[in-house]
């Protein structure tokens, strides 16, 4: 392991906490800080982890928090709308940058989540507290490491097929319901030099966060998420008018053919 602590922001709507008595009881300092101390529990020195909530300014996620942190996870439910364009757009170029984003439950319909994807995101839903077995489809990924083969959660919310998403870079595990459907629960993506890795558990008024697999799996995915390569990563559109090498060819160039 790197000597360099990953630098991992938390963010958190945090709003179904503060108005809501039956999810201040799971979750009284927030989903947010539930998460945080998990994952400093399973990374110990390895990770730095600040906090950032909607109703902060800037939604707590300025130029200079974005700019240094590694890995950002994303929980939001009820208040996508109310996260403004301009922070949506600013972090979805420090993904494009390297910087890796781990999207969980509900944030499926996020404006981060929708515009990376490029899809609207959609899924079947409902909240009956029912069974759930997630099952490890791949034990080669460092992401299922220490999980065993499956995840049984006893009562959860039910995500169901189709989940209108891009076909995923890999597929990690699909979940079981007791009410019959199936759902393609952890799964990766790339997008510029960002990793993204959407995991499924974790709604409100159920214990999610606080069950040890749950929180393995988002700390191995904090590791994962956080690219080291130095490779630089290539903005924009840029016209490459000097060559790498000398090109042996005679071709007038009609500027007026590239001007928009
Ligand atoms: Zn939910």
């Amino acid at each position: 392991m790197s000597a360099k602590p990953i630098q991992l922001t938390i963010w958190n709507e945090f709003r179904h906490e503060l108005k809501n008595e039956r999810v201040k009881a799971i979750y009284p300092e927030g989903i947010h800080t539930t998460i945080g101390k998990g994952v400093k529990k399973n990374l110990a020195e390895g990770v730095n982890i600040r906090y950032a909530t909607l109703d902060q300014p800037e939604h707590g996620l300025s130029d200079d928090v974005l700019n240094t942190t590694d890995v950002l996870v994303w929980w939001g439910h009820c208040a996508h709308a109310q996260v403004e364009d301009a922070i949506v757009e600013k972090v979805y170029n420090r993904v494009q940058e390297g910087m890796g984003l781990i999207v969980l439950h509900s944030g499926h319909y996020s404006k981060i989540f929708k515009k990376l994807m490029g899809t609207d995101c959609g899924l079947r839903w409902r909240e009956q507290a029912e069974k759930e077995i997630i099952w490890v489809i791949d034990p080669s990924h460092p992401i299922t490491d220490g999980i065993g083969d499956r995840i049984e959660l006893p009562h959860t919310e039910m995500y169901g097929e189709q989940f209108k998403i891009p076909e995923p870079d890999e597929l990690i595990f699909i979940s079981w319901f007791e009410g019959g459907e199936v759902f393609r629960s952890g799964c990766t993506w790339k997008r510029g030099k960002g990793k993204i890795f959407y995991f499924r558990p974790g709604h409100e008024t159920f214990p999610i966060y606080h069950n040890d697999q749950v929180i393995r799996v988002i700390s191995n995915a904090v590791k994962w998420a956080n690219t080291s390569s130095s490779a630089p990563f290539l903005k924009a559109a840029p016209n490459c008018k000097d060559p790498i090498m000398p090109i042996n060819s005679k071709h007038e160039v009609d500027e007026s053919l590239h001007k928009h």
